[in-house]
């Protein structure tokens, strides 16, 4: 029996087989989750689908989270098939790239803007809309992902960094709403991976490659070392852990770069 035997729940941000809610979905289906899943557009609704029907999905519906009428016949969908959810995954990120390169004085008002709404309100909105429609349960356990940029300065991250910063403050303040009823609402912060959204950071290739230079556990980051983080969160291991931001990042946010 897995560790998530019987739970169910949703996974919003699977864009392909690289990206790292797709590491998630994979190890929470190991641990014997039930999922549903979501897309944004037809381009990734035909990678999407495959995927999905490879974990044996139970829902693959449509999500842009900009879109409050998308988000609420989600939750009506996921409502009719799951009854309640046990997990809900929020893997979901976008800023234009000439947001993400050069200085942050230079973002500008509809850039900021679009970063904060795709980056860090959607978690509200879309845990706001499973509240609604009653998915939220004694138990349930909300996990995003964020990135370290939100508390130190990572060169061209700018308006995500910020977005960041917003989304981590949310789920402290999730946390705090949800607790009394026994709902958990943490933040994997993980290490940089190669995924479609990293590749419209100018820089990351080299931000990459140098990572596991300097991170204590000399090494890179994978898609399946935040799933196995999130099968902690989505269990009752974590059943006394909220509002927390963790990182899995091969410890490189203790070090200061430059020591040797
Ligand atoms: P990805 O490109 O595979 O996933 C990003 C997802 O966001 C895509 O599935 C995309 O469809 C979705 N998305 C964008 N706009 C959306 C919208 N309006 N509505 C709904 N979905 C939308 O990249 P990823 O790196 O796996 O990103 C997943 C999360 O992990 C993001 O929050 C990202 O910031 C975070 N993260 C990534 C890294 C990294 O180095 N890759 C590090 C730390 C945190």
């Amino acid at each position: 029996m897995g560790l998530l035997s019987g739970k169910k729940g949703l996974i919003l941000g699977v864009a392909n087989d690289h990206s790292i809610a797709w590491g998630i979905a994979q190890a929470l289906h190991r641990e014997g989750a039930e999922l549903g899943f979501t897309y944004v557009g037809e381009m990734l609704e035909r990678r999407v689908r495959p995927l999905a029907a490879s974990l044996d999905a139970k829902l693959i519906e449509p999500c842009d989270a900009n879109n409050d009428a998308e988000i609420a016949a989600l939750m009506t969908k996921t409502r009719a098939v799951f009854g309640q959810v046990d997990f809900l995954i929020h893997a979901i990120a976008y800023a234009n790239k000439n947001e993400l390169q050069g200085a942050y004085l230079n973002t500008t008002r509809a850039g900021f803007l679009l970063a904060m709404e795709v980056s860090a309100y959607s978690l509200t909105a879309l845990v706001k809309a499973a509240d609604e429609a009653e998915l939220l349960v004694d138990g349930t356990s909300i996990l995003t992902l964020t990135y370290h940029g939100a508390q130190q300065v990572i060169p061209n991250y700018n308006a995500m960094g910020v977005a960041k910063a917003a989304l981590e403050a949310s789920v402290r303040y999730l946390a705090a709403d949800l607790g009394p009823r026994n709902i958990r609402v943490n933040a994997i912060s993980a290490g940089p991976i190669r995924t479609l959204a990293a590749s419209g950071i100018t820089g990351f290739r080299a931000l990459h490659k140098q990572f596991a230079d300097a991170a204590p556990l000399r090494r890179h980051i994978t898609i399946e070392d935040v799933g196995n983080a999130a099968v902690y969160f989505c269990s009752h291991l974590s059943g006394g852990v909220t509002g927390e931001i963790s990182y899995v990042d091969a410890g490189f946010n203790v070090v200061v770069a430059g020591g040797e």
